[in-house]
């Protein structure tokens, strides 16, 4: 048995990353970035007005006074998407709108609020100064500006900047192709009646929903029986068509777990077979010519975590993401907890935030690899590592988030 961590490193040592396609901005969101991007060009583009106005040579204005206030001419307009085509002469200004480019010789805009107009006159009266309400070139971001690094997963956020700068089409990884394996002969679609002796199949549909929400391409391959053949026969289809080979249960030690001889007769190679932790100890990670298998507990909690702590960093990998591990929280213990020294656990959680803003976890009240009830009740798993027996209340200690699915969060 290895501890997390070793398991951790080994996982992520048989990582080659996938190759590069190039996808239209619009298709990119939530891709790796396989390209280091720059800026193209200075945003904005041009000198424009940050208000609707008159854009003026301040130089003119010095002399105004409320006394002796001076005209300016109005000579013509600057609208968004049509600049005034020639030099602002002295005594002149030109009728200008948000956005629009400042004219050649114009130094400042001066508000409509605060303009007089009189004959197709601007008539000031005090001195204005030189660059008000001009949003200069490059104010926003300047040519040849590091923008994100290759590894980066691409966000919504990012898209506006990339959009402006007219960065597409991007280079992306690949997304890794998973196959889906669910094996135990009592298990029953979701949707089906249930039957004597059977229960249904919840592992894969927490597996599907997940890989969905991370837009993570996969095959279900079904429910396969407990026997070596039809085991066999799932698994050589998955190696075929996948990248990454995700079994749920029969990876124990009872006489009725095939996954392991099933992957023997494929050839397959072990890197490991059980982790010191709980939930999910019976974990197996194995490799098939350049496709890797996660043998997923088929305890639903135990197959959750080595979801959520062991794929799902190891698909990161795949796709060049930098950020493989998942996000890590601190956050104070609810209620004391005791617990067997030898392994690592997960336990489900609750996040709660107090009115200080400190973020607090607190375990379910039922602890335990089969309850989904736990699970449903939970928004984290409470990280407690090996070689501690007992944490009083109001430690501090590592939660894994579970992330509100993409979709669901706003
Ligand atoms: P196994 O690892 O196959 O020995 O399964 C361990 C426990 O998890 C048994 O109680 C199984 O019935 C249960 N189990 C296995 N696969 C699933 C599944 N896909 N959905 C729900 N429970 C499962
Ligand atoms: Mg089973």
């Amino acid at each position: 048995m290895i501890s997390v961590e070793e398991a951790q490193a080994k996982v992520l040592e048989q990582v080659e990353p996938l190759g590069i396609e190039a996808v239209d901005l619009m298709a990119s969101v939530g891709r790796v970035l396989a390209e280091t991007l720059i800026a193209p060009h200075d945003l904005p583009p041009f000198d424009n007005s940050a208000m609707d106005g008159y854009a003026l040579r301040s130089h003119d204005t010095l002399a105004a006074t409320l006394s002796a206030p001076l005209p300016m001419r109005i000579v013509g307009e600057s609208v968004a998407g049509g600049s005034y085509p020639y030099p602002l002469r002295s005594g002149e200004a030109v009728q200008i709108h948000t956005g629009a480019p400042i004219p050649e010789g114009a130094d400042t805009v001066l508000p409509l609020e605060q303009a007089q107009i009189h004959d197709g006159m601007v008539v000031v009266d005090t001195p204005v100064r030189s660059g008000m309400h001009i949003r200069p070139k490059g104010l926003d971001v300047k040519a040849g500006e590091p923008l994100l690094e290759a590894g980066m997963r691409l966000q919504t956020t990012h898209m506006g900047l990339l959009a402006a700068l007219g960065l597409t089409p991007l280079k992306v990884y690949r997304r890794p192709r998973v196959a889906l394996i669910t094996t135990g002969s009592e298990l029953l679609p979701y949707d089906a009646p249930l039957k004597p002796d059977a229960i249904r199949d919840s592992n894969s549909v927490l597996l599907r929903l997940w890989l969905s929400a991370w837009g993570v391409p996969f095959q279900f391959l079904g429910i396969v029986p407990d026997a070596e053949e039809p085991t066999l026969e799932a698994l050589k289809k998955a190696v075929r068509e996948a990248e990454v080979v995700l079994l749920t249960g029969g990876a124990s030690v009872g006489g009725r777990d095939w996954v392991k001889p099933a992957l023997q007769k494929l050839g397959a190679e072990t890197v490991f077979w059980r982790v010191k932790m709980k939930p999910g100890k019976p974990l197996l990670f194995a490799r098939w010519q350049k496709t890797a298998i996660f043998g997923l507990p088929g305890n639903p909690l135990a197959s959750v975590v080595g979801l959520l702590r062991f794929v799902r960093p190891y698909l990161r990998a795949l796709e060049g993401e930098i950020q493989t591990l998942p996000p890590c929280w601190t956050a104070r213990l609810g209620t004391p907890v005791q617990k067997n020294e030898t392994r690592a656990e997960f336990r489900t959680a609750r996040l709660t935030v107090d009115e200080e803003g400190v973020l607090w976890a607190t375990p379910t009240p039922a602890q335990g690899s089969s309850l989904l009830g736990s699970l449903f009740r939970a928004n984290a798993f409470l990280y407690l590592p090996a070689g501690e027996r007992y944490y009083p209340a109001g430690t501090p200690l590592k939660v894994l988030p579970i992330l509100p699915m993409e979709g669901a969060s706003w």
